[in-house]
């Protein structure tokens, strides 16, 4: 039952984000304003809307004016499916804390699908998103700490530290020795909510993590010619699915890991 409440949810949030997506583009006010067709600019209807089902009957066109529909119902499907996956591998439990916290990351899945997006057309992880997105970070900061492992005060603060360090530090220190050229400043950005949400060791993990997709995805990419050396590759969408990855399956990856390198001796 949750599942599917959390599968619609999804549905219409992946919605949400395509249209957010443009706007923020556009540099327009995403909550007032009607949603228009990005090429002939029709107003569309509430049936023109309705996530994936629209799309399908349309058959990926506009209605009005029969060209390609830029919004993909994969953002749609993408984040309903990551929702749902959430609830049924979350790490942290359910206590009411842990409700809490599980809230604030569906509305961080938003936002870092938002970014995806966002990074995946134009190259940049805009600050109206990112900002928030640091804000659920710190406030998952203070609960997860409060609430779910209280320890000395001093182990919070070198934990945040080391969280802070170890994706958002090593990008600036990447940032600042290449100059802009290797890792934009938003991958730093985004390396702060990395360390707040994941803390040190699973931050590592998504570093490394976000380094193995991006080889999987260009490797094949030069090796078919449909890239070059040349080819500028937004990073942030790898590090965003490496964050999911590390905080929802952290553990097993870890796991998985240490039993093959380290299985044969232990
Ligand atoms: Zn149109």
């Amino acid at each position: 039952m949750v599942v599917l409440i959390l599968l619609l949810l999804g549905l219409c949030f992946g919605s949400f984000v395509n249209a957010l997506v443009w706007r923020l583009k556009k540099k327009r006010d995403f909550v007032r304003e009607r949603s228009e067709c990005t090429h002939c600019h029709h107003v569309l209807a509430w049936y023109d809307l309705v996530p994936v089902v629209s799309w399908a009957l349309l058959k990926g066109r506009c209605r009005y004016c029969h060209k390609k529909i830029d919004d993909s119902p994969l953002t749609e499907l993408a984040v309903a499916a990551v929702f749902a996956v959430s609830y049924l591998f979350w790490p942290l439990g359910f206590t009411a804390v842990g409700w809490v916290l599980f809230g604030l990351w569906l509305v961080a899945l938003v936002l870092l699908a938002a970014l995806f997006l966002y990074d995946l057309k134009w190259s940049l992880l805009p600050n109206v998103l990112m900002f928030p997105l640091i804000g659920i970070g710190v406030v998952w900061v203070v609960l997860y700490y409060s609430f779910l492992a209280p320890v000395a005060p001093l182990v919070v603060v070198t934990n945040i530290l080391l969280g802070l360090a170890s994706v958002a530090g090593l990008y600036g220190l990447l940032y600042a020795v290449s100059k802009g050229e290797w890792v934009g400043f938003g991958d730093v950005k985004l390396g702060i909510f990395m360390g707040l949400v994941l803390g040190w060791q699973h931050g590592l993990l998504a570093v490394m993590l976000a380094n193995v997709i991006a080889f999987l995805i260009i490797i094949p990419g030069l090796m078919t010619g449909k890239m070059t050396k040349k080819t500028r590759i937004p990073f942030g969408p790898f590090l965003i699915l490496a964050t999911v990855l590390a905080l929802l399956f952290g553990e097993q990856i870890v796991a998985a890991y240490v039993s093959v390198v380290f299985g044969p001796i232990v």
